[in-house]
């Protein structure tokens, strides 16, 4: 046996414990394992929606879209970038969901590369990103003539530099990739890759939404030119809260996206005919913007900053190594798909056995909440500022018991 710490060792020493209690439901005894698919609601969030519906909407009405709707998008964006994405100001803008943000930004790119070389005709993407990157991927390409040239990874780990070397050259467009992979948590290297890329003449896209509140990004220090991001995960917005659009503040007046609507327009109110874009990240805006999803991610975005996003990346290793520990030492008959070395993991660990979809069945009965992914991997999300390593330790208690049921 290894020597573990208690779990109460190192809720004692956890400098980020108290965060625990500004979580709705942190203190019963349910297991959530889930936080990087649906983020535990932040307790401020409850009177912040209170407030926002009897003052801002019921009280201010349409005057709202004056006073602070309309801006809401871009200095949400601002915030987002500044304390978790690494962005300045004027790159990011909050609205519509991370599918249609991929579909806008990736249609925006390719056009742009096919317009200045005409020989580059192929997205680069692999073959484990996240469904909606893939039909995403895969519709634009159809509807532009373009090839898609996949990346063939292991589904327990990612892209790595060696592969994407191989597959871009003079006729990539665009190279979609994933920070954080949805299935493995493998961490592909940010600056690394966006250089592999960029070498080879193509613009690149990262999708965040398993980074975002969850490991450090830093997307204007690694010169990435677009990424996208989900708020209801690591940011705690909510069931559909508003995804989240970075484009290079170099590149925004050259790049045009398909949805022009009223929003991005360059002067909405002028209600004229044509469409001119906006200068600027407001030309990536379509319609109007979903503002009741972006106060609750505020309320979440305060405490991150709060807490410090390299904080939370510590406390996140440390959860997700004490998993990995206690998965070794207590469940034989179950392998690590994700990366064992903490450097190459993000915020969850996925763990192999046949049986996961029983076990994953059984443990939401007994309030566990786990999520379950083909083939065979139970995913353990720890969102940092709401997860305890006591809960932890309950969580891998109640799988080993599971796995021992489900086995008779
Ligand atoms: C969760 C997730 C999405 C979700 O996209 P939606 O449009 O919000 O449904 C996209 N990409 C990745 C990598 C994800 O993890």
């Amino acid at each position: 046996m290894v020597n573990l710490d208690t779990a109460a060792q190192l809720d004692a020493a956890d400098p980020l414990a108290h965060f625990r209690e500004r979580f709705v439901g942190a203190s019963t005894d349910l297991v959530y394992f889930d936080g990087n698919s649906l983020g535990r609601p932040v307790a401020a969030a409850a009177d912040r929606l209170h407030d926002f519906v009897h003052q801002e909407w019921g009280g201010r009405l349409i005057r709202g879209w004056d006073e602070r709707w309309m801006d809401l998008p871009t200095s949400l964006g601002d915030e987002l970038g500044r304390v978790v994405l690494g962005a300045a100001a004027g790159q990011i803008a909050v609205g519509d969901s991370t599918t249609v943000w991929l579909y806008k930004l990736m249609r925006a790119a390719v056009d742009h590369a096919v317009r200045t070389d005409p020989g580059r005709t192929e997205i680069v993407i692999d073959t484990d990103n996240f469904p909606t990157d893939r039909y995403v991927a895969e519709g634009i390409a159809a509807e532009r003539g373009l090839t898609l040239r996949w990346i063939e990874v292991d589904t327990s780990a990612g892209v790595t530099p060696d592969q994407l070397r191989e597959a871009v050259g003079e006729r990539t467009a665009l190279v979609v990739l994933t920070h954080v992979a949805y299935r493995s948590a493998w961490l592909a290297d940010g600056p690394e890759l966006t250089r592999i890329a960029h070498d080879a003449g193509a613009l690149v896209l990262w999708d965040l939404c398993h980074s975002a509140g969850s490991v450090e990004v830093a997307l204007d220090e690694w010169d990435a030119d677009l990424a996208v991001g989900c708020s209801y995960k690591y940011l705690n917005g909510g069931p559909g809260s508003p995804a989240f659009g970075y484009v290079r503040a170099r590149l925004q007046d050259d790049l045009t996206q398909p949805i022009q609507g009223w929003m991005g327009h360059a002067d909405p109110f002028l209600m004229g005919p044509g469409y001119t874009p906006a200068r600027g990240i407001r030309r990536f805006i379509s319609g109007t913007p979903p503002i009741l999803g972006m106060v609750a991610m505020q309320a979440m975005l305060e405490l991150v900053e709060e807490a410090g996003i390299e904080n939370i990346r510590a406390k996140s290793v440390a959860l997700t190594s004490y998993a990995v520990e206690l998965a070794e030492a207590t469940l034989p008959e179950v392998t690590l798909a994700s990366p064992r070395d903490p450097a190459q993991r993000g915020g969850h660990v996925t763990l192999h056995h046949d049986r996961m979809r029983e076990v994953t069945a059984a443990l939401w009965e007994r309030d566990v909440i786990p999520d379950y992914r083909d083939p065979g991997g139970l995913r353990i999300g720890l969102s940092p500022l709401s997860t305890s390593f006591d809960e932890v330790e309950r969580g891998m208690a109640a799988v080993a018991q599971s796995l021992t049921e489900t086995a008779r």
